[in-house]
């Protein structure tokens, strides 16, 4: 190539770049935009003076106006009289994806691929480093609907903690193996760790608020789950298997025995910890990081209180946990009366780039962060704030949007316990990576295959939960009633259900 042509061509390629750029910041050139806004996360209802929404207004021109009755007090009953109204915004923020994705199957919202597309370098991007989370963006019928919040992958939700204190006290090494954890809880209840004089230790205690809850964390002990666990490899209906009827043997004795908080299936779960930890009673659980915070508010009261966090039970050679955070909730779409398509999803493009995820984690630079070597450190603002969460919250940082979430953020106000134990539980590899599990489910159904699966689904739930808290509690015998188990889940349809899930796992990795 002759040297003119070759200083030519990158002079129009410089030129391309630089028109380019211009294009993907037209949305500034443009000056102020406007756009409505339906958003409730929880019981916070969307504030146009939330701090990062100001801050998002100076850098990309666009300023969200918030269509919701002030009086709402319901995410989810809002959002359904927004929809019967017919009255919609330009954008509609939920917390439950599959609304989201009903709401584009119907036509009320449009689909986004395209848009992304050409638009949305930043979500492009983050879609193309991240396959698994771009299929959950994908409805069944190809298109996204949404644009979605993810939170981070790899990392617990809850784990086990176990009283460290009483373990040294006892001379025991954390459990490893079913049997240990048998033989630790054993000893909690037997030998008298609080040194009271009373065998008023309860080994094991949970809080959740329903039953099935209750019993997943039980089944947490076996790498089991109450319902479906399903991976990219595999499907599998655990209240079916094997398995499940030796663990519920197990359990069974344990309740008996005395191992497992007698109050299990009716503790209040509100104050169940409060209660277990403040009489220095309760030995171990299963629960989510701010289970540390005792080791602060009670080492006054309860000279030596210490938890650790340790790894579930090993079980065939792994020792994993089968409660992972909910990979997703919800997002935001955009609706089909939108006048603006490109500039909202140009917007939303924003909050995918390096500086709108950072403020969304992190809040505002020099108020609720400061940057050191690149890095968002949080200020004593947020550190020292009796709830840092709700303190950014104030903000409208971490009030869900379509982004992602960064674990760091959370790491840096988390109590050291949960810092290591979380992180032994990553770098270990001890979350099982599933697509779908009795809390979530990132699979896709035609709407006649998800009605009839969430028939069964609910009976299904109804009759295993009755079935296993008779056998635990000791009111009937799971070897006596084990066939004519199984035959009622085959007649409730386990079998129509695992054909159904299937066709979407099949689809899923399409
Ligand atoms: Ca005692």
């Amino acid at each position: 190539m002759n040297k003119s042509i070759k200083t030519i061509s990158i002079t129009l390629l410089i030129l391309l770049i630089v028109s380019c750029q211009k294009q993907e910041q037209s949305v500034l050139a443009e000056g102020a935009k406007e756009y409505t806004l339906f958003g409730m996360y929880n019981t916070q209802i969307f504030d146009e003076e939330f701090a990062i929404f100001k801050k998002a207004t100076e850098l990309t021109g666009v300023t969200l106006k918030s269509k919701i009755s002030q009086n709402a007090t319901d995410e989810k009953e809002a959002y359904n009289l927004m929809i019967v109204s017919g009255d919609l915004p330009d954008i509609i923020r939920s917390s439950f994806g599959t609304d989201l994705e009903t709401l584009g199957l119907d036509g009320g919202s449009i689909a986004l691929e395209e848009l992304v597309e050409e638009h949305a370098p930043n979500i492009k991007a983050y879609w193309k480093k991240n396959p698994d989370h771009k299929r959950i963006a994908t409805a069944y019928d190809g298109h996204s609907y949404f644009i979605p919040y993810y939170t981070p992958k790899g990392v617990p939700g809850s784990v086990f903690f176990v009283r460290q204190d009483w373990l040294d006290k006892l001379g025991l090494p954390q459990p490893v193996t079913i049997e240990d954890f048998y033989n630790t809880l054993k000893a909690f209840r037997t030998q008298d760790p609080n040194s009271n004089g009373k065998m008023d230790e309860i080994p094991f205690f949970a809080r959740f608020k329903t039953t099935i809850g209750k019993l997943d964390i039980l089944f947490a002990f076996f790498q089991l789950k109450m319902g479906w666990q399903i991976t990219e490899q595999k499907i599998s209906y655990d209240p079916s298997l094997p398995e499940f009827k030796d663990a519920i043997r197990e359990l069974s004795k344990w309740y008996a025995e005395e191992l497992i908080d007698p109050e299990f299936f009716t503790r209040d779960s509100v104050t169940a910890r409060d209660y277990m930890f403040g009489n220095n009673i309760g030995g171990m659980t299963e629960d989510w990081a701010s289970t540390a915070s005792y080791i602060e508010t009670l080492k006054d009261t309860i000279p030596g209180f210490n938890l650790s966090i340790i790894l579930p039970p090993m079980i065939n050679g792994t020792r994993e946990t089968l409660r992972p955070r909910t990979p997703c909730f919800g997002g935001w779409a955009i609706s089909s009366t939108a006048k603006d398509p490109v500039g909202i999803i140009k917007y939303m493009d924003f909050w995918y780039s390096e500086e709108g995820n950072r403020l969304w984690n992190y809040g505002i630079e020099n108020d609720h962060y400061t940057k050191v070597d690149g890095k968002a450190i949080f200020t004593d603002k947020i550190l020292k704030a009796p709830s840092p969460r709700m303190e950014l919250l104030k903000s409208g940082a971490q009030w869900v949007i379509g982004t992602y979430q960064e674990y760091d953020h959370e790491k840096q106000f988390s109590h050291p316990v949960v810092v290591d134990g979380y992180d032994m539980y990553i770098e270990k590899n001890a979350v099982r990576p599933m697509v779908a599990n009795w809390e979530f489910n990132l699979l896709k159904y035609p709407p006649a295959d998800l009605q009839k699966l969430k028939k069964i689904n609910a009976e299904l739930d109804l009759y295993v939960s009755e079935m296993a808290q008779k056998w635990i509690l000791g009111a009937s015998n799971v070897d006596n009633d084990w066939d004519m188990y199984v035959k009622r889940l085959n007649e409730i349809g386990l079998p129509e259900a695992i054909a159904i899930q299937e066709k979407a796992l099949k689809l899923y990795n399409k």
